[in-house]
C-alpha cells in the first residue's frame, strides 16, 4: 500500500514463508474503478500511496468522524447533523456525484476507500473503539446516501449481495395486512400494492425503533421504500465482522515500523483529534499580541490557560510545565520571543533579573527555537500543545497549574474557575459536570465556548460568516482564543476576518 521509496523495513524481514503473509504482500485489486459514490468497503486498497498521503488521509476523515461523533454528544436531530456535516465533509471528505462531471471523482473515492481502512487498522484493537468507528462510519453512510441521487443510490443498493433479503409472498402480505398498513403510513395505498421484504429485525434497528416495520417472528417487515435502510443495517453489520477480523490481524502490523506509530496516535486521537496548528493562522488580523496586553485578552482564553494566567498573576511563578503550556500557547496566539521575555520577566516580579536570566530566560527562548540544537532552529521551536496532548500526558501534580481543568479539577474547583470566566448558569455547568463524567472533556469546553459566545455564533451564522473552521468543534486552545477574539469583535473592526 505504500511506496518502496519509504520502506524502512530489511527486505529480508519480508521474504516470508507464511502464507497469511505472502497472502497480504500480493496486490489483487490495484486499481479499484469506483463506479459508486458509495462504498461498503469490501476490498482493501492495495495501489502505492505515500506516506505522507497515508497519514493526512487519515487525519482528515479523523477529523469528520470526530465531528459526527460531537454532533451526537450534543444531540443533534439528524437533520441538524447532516446541515452541520456539510461544510466539513466538503472540506475534508468530499465526494462527487456521478452526474456531476467532476473530474475530481476518482481522486475522492480513492481518499475516502483508504482513509477509511487506515482508520479500521486504527480503531480495531479494542471492543470500545470498534463500537464507536462503527457508530460514527454508520452516520458518514447514511448523511452520504441521503444526499445521493434516487437513481445513484438505487444503482448502488442493485450492486450489493444481499441474498438474505427475502421478499414477502401476497398470501402473507394479505394474512398481516392490518399490521403491515399500521407501519406503512398513512400514504400510500393498499398494503398489497407494495413490495415487501422480511429481515431478521436486528439489521433494521433504527426501523424498529422508529416502529417502521412490523415485527413477527424475529423477523421485520419491511416495505421496498426503506430498502436504503436495510443497506444502511448491513452497512454496520458487515462493517462490525470486519473489525473483528481486522483485530485478528493486527499483531502481524507490529513488524512495520513505519505504520505502527501512526496508527497508534490516529487511535488515540479519537478521544480528541489532535489538530496541529499552523504558525499561519495564528494571530487574529487587528488583534494587539503584546505582553502588557495579555491580561486584556485573557479573557479570550480557554479554562486551561485561563488557569495558568489566573495562578501566574496570583503566585508570581509558574511550575516548569505551567509555564511549557502557556509559553507555546502565547507563542501559538502571536506573541513574538521579546514580548514573551516581557511578559515572563514582569510576571516572576518576586525575583531579581539575575534569577531570571539564569533559570528562565534560556527556557523561553529554546520554545520559540531561538537557542538549542540546528533542528529546533530550523523548525523554530515547538509548536503549541493541542487539547489532546494536554489532556493524556503529564498530568498536573501538586502546586502545578498546567493541564486541562475539565479533566484535572474536581468540580467544585471547576465550578469556581468558569464562574470566574463568567459562567454561573446552572445548567450549563451541570451539562459540563455531564460531559466530565462520560470523559468528555473537550466537549465540555465546547459547551462552555458555546455559552460564553452564544450571542455572537448566532450573529456570525445569521449574516452567513460562519465558515466551516468556525462551525467545527474546538480541539485547540489556541483555535478557542481565535475564535473568540474573532466573535468578540464581529463587526468592531473591519480588518477582523473569519479565516476558513
Ligand atoms: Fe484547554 Fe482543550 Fe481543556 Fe479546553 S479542552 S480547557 S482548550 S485543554
Amino acid at each position: 500500500m505504500l511506496r518502496q521509496d519509504f520502506n524502512r523495513i530489511d527486505p529480508k524481514r519480508r521474504n516470508v514463508s507464511d502464507y497469511r503473509k505472502k497472502h497480504f504482500a500480493t496486490p489483487q485489486f490495484k486499481d479499484s474503478q469506483y463506479p459508486h459514490r458509495l462504498n461498503f468497503y469490501t476490498q482493501p486498497p492495495t495501489a502505492d500511496i505515500t506516506i505522507e498521503q497515508f497519514e493526512q488521509w487519515a487525519i482528515d476523515r479523523l477529523r469528520v468522524l470526530a465531528e459526527l461523533e460531537a454532533c451526537s454528544f450534543r444531540n443533534r436531530t439528524p437533520a441538524e447533523t447532516a446541515a452541520h456535516m456539510e461544510p466539513i465533509l466538503e472540506k475534508y471528505l468530499r465526494l462527487d456525484s456521478n452526474s456531476s462531471g467532476s473530474s475530481k471523482i476518482l481522486e475522492q473515492r480513492q481518499k475516502d476507500h483508504y482513509s477509511h481502512f487506515i482508520l479500521r487498522l486504527a480503531f480495531s484493537s479494542t471492543e470500545d473503539l470498534r463500537r464507536r468507528f462503527t457508530r460514527v462510519e454508520t452516520m458518514l453512510f447514511r448523511i452520504r446516501a441521503e444526499h445521493d441521487s434516487p437513481s445513484e443510490k438505487a444503482d448502488f443498493a442493485a450492486s450489493l449481495d444481499l441474498d438474505w433479503l427475502e421478499k414477502v409472498s401476497d398470501d402473507e402480505k394479505f394474512k398481516y395486512s392490518a399490521e403491515l398498513a399500521s407501519v406503512a403510513g398513512p400514504k400510500k395505498g393498499p398494503v398489497e400494492d407494495e413490495s415487501w421484504y422480511k429481515v431478521d429485525w436486528d439489521r433494521v434497528p433504527d426501523l424498529v425503533q422508529a416502529r417502521r416495520a412490523f415485527l413477527r417472528a424475529g423477523k421485520a417487515y419491511v416495505p421496498a421504500r426503506e430498502q436504503f435502510s436495510i443497506v444502511v443495517g448491513e452497512f454496520t453489520t458487515r462493517l462490525e465482522r470486519q473489525l473483528e477480523l481486522t483485530a485478528r490481524a493486527l499483531p502481524r502490523l507490529d513488524e512495520d515500523d513505519r505504520l505502527t506509530p501512526i496508527l497508534n496516535h490516529l487511535s488515540k486521537n479519537f478521544i480528541t483529534p489532535d489538530s496541529s496548528y499552523l504558525a499561519s493562522s495564528t494571530a487574529p488580523e487587528g488583534a494587539q499580541i503584546t505582553a502588557a496586553n495579555i491580561d486584556n485578552l485573557s479573557k479570550h482564553f480557554p479554562a486551561c490557560m485561563a488557569h495558568l494566567h489566573r495562578s501566574l498573576r496570583r503566585d508570581a511563578h509558574l511550575k516548569h510545565f505551567g509555564r511549557l503550556q502557556y509559553t507555546l500557547f502565547l507563542k501559538g496566539i502571536g506573541l513574538n520571543l521579546e514580548e514573551c521575555l516581557i511578559f515572563w520577566r514582569t510576571g516572576f516580579s518576586k525575583i531579581t533579573e539575575d534569577v531570571f536570566n539564569k533559570e528562565y530566560r534560556y527556557n523561553v527562548r529554546h520554545v520559540y527555537g531561538d537557542v538549542g540544537g540546528d533542528s529546533n532552529r530550523r523548525s523554530g521551536g515547538y509548536s503549541p500543545y493541542s487539547c489532546q496532548k494536554i489532556l493524556t500526558e503529564n498530568p498536573p501534580g501538586t502546586g502545578e497549574a498546567h493541564g486541562c481543568p475539565y479533566r484535572h479539577f474536581n468540580m467544585e474547583n471547576l465550578t469556581i474557575l468558569l464562574q470566574g470566566m463568567g459562567v454561573s448558569d446552572k445548567s450549563v455547568l451541570q451539562g459540563v459536570q455531564e460531559d466530565n463524567e462520560r470523559q468528555r472533556y473537550h466537549m465540555a469546553c465546547n459547551r462552555v465556548f458555546e455559552h460564553i459566545h452564544k450571542a455572537e455564533m448566532k450573529k456570525a451564522k445569521d449574516e452567513g460568516i460562519m465558515t466551516a473552521n468556525q462551525l467545527e468543534t474546538i480541539v485547540h486552545p489556541n483555535e478557542y482564543f481565535k475564535r473568540s477574539y474573532v466573535l468578540k469583535n464581529l463587526g468592531q473592526d473591519k480588518d477582523t476576518k473569519m479565516e476558513g
